[in-house]
C-alpha cells in the first residue's frame, strides 16, 4: 500500500489559551510521534528561550532576506514583530509521512490553508472569555494595558474560528492533551487524507475483476 503522506496540523489559540503548554506536553507524551515546526522570528529572545529551541531569533534584515528568497511556508505580523515557518523542513517532515504541527497565529494558519487544503487547523480556547482574562490577569506579569492588548487582538482572532476544523477547549490540560493527540489520530482514517490508497485498492479490485490478477 502507499505511503500516505503526513499531516500539516496547525495549532492556534488566543494568548494565554495553553497552547503552548498543550505542545509541551503532547511532545512529552508520545516522543517521536510528532514534529514541531521551529518558527524565525524578529522579536527578542525571551528568558529560558534558546536559539532553535523555541525559535531562530533573527534580525530585521535577516528575516527579510528569507522572505525575498521565498524560504518561508507562511510568515505574519504579530503584536509588531514577524514570525514565519521555514519552508523546507515542514515539506521534508510530510514527504517522509510525519505529520508536523505548526503553532502559529491565525493569518499565518489561513495562509498554510491556502497552501495545504488539507492542512488540520485546531484552535485552543479557554472554556470561557471571563476565563481568558482570569489566565492573563493571573499570570502576573503583565500591566493592565498589555493584558487589555492582549484581549483586542483575541477577539479579532476570534472571528477567524470558524475557518478551523476543530475546537480544543482547554480546561484541562490532560484531557486537552489527549484531545489533540486524538484528532489527529482520527483525521490519519478520514477518506480525504487517502486518496492514494484508495485508488490502488480500486485499482487492484478492477484488475480482480477482470480477472487478470488472480
Ligand atoms: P510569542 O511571541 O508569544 O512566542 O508568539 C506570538 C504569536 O505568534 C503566537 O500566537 C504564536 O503562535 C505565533 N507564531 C509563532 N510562530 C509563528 C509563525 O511562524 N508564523 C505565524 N504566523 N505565527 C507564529
Amino acid at each position: 500500500m502507499a505511503v500516505s503522506k503526513g499531516l500539516v496540523v496547525v495549532l492556534s489559540g488566543f494568548s494565554g489559551a495553553g497552547k503552548g503548554t498543550i505542545m509541551k506536553h503532547l511532545l512529552n507524551k508520545y516522543p517521536g510521534r510528532y514534529h514541531l515546526s521551529i518558527s524565525a522570528t524578529t522579536r527578542e529572545k525571551r528568558q529560558g528561550e534558546e536559539e532553535g529551541r523555541e525559535y531562530f531569533f533573527k534580525t530585521r534584515e535577516e528575516f527579510d532576506r528569507m522572505v525575498r528568497d521565498d524560504e518561508f511556508l507562511e510568515h505574519a505580523t504579530f503584536n509588531g514583530n514577524s514570525y514565519g515557518t521555514p519552508k523546507a523542513y515542514v515539506k521534508q517532515l510530510v514527504d517522509q509521512g510525519k505529520d508536523v504541527i505548526l503553532e502559529i497565529e491565525v493569518n499565518g494558519a489561513l495562509q498554510v490553508k491556502k497552501i495545504f487544503p488539507d492542512a488540520l487547523l485546531l484552535f485552543v480556547t479557554p472554556p470561557s472569555a471571563k476565563e481568558l482574562k482570569n489566565r492573563l490577569v493571573g499570570r502576573g506579569t503583565e500591566t493592565d494595558q498589555v493584558v487589555a492588548q492582549r484581549l483586542s487582538i483575541s477577539s479579532k482572532e476570534s472571528l477567524l474560528m470558524p475557518s478551523y476544523d476543530y475546537l480544543v477547549v482547554n480546561d484541562r490540560i490532560e484531557d486537552s492533551v489527549e484531545r489533540v493527540h486524538q484528532i489527529i489520530e482520527s483525521a490519519h482514517y478520514a477518506t480525504k487524507y487517502n486518496g492514494e490508497r484508495i485508488a490502488e485498492l480500486q485499482e487492484e479490485l478492477k484488475a480482480f475483476s477482470k480477472g487478470d490478477n488472480k
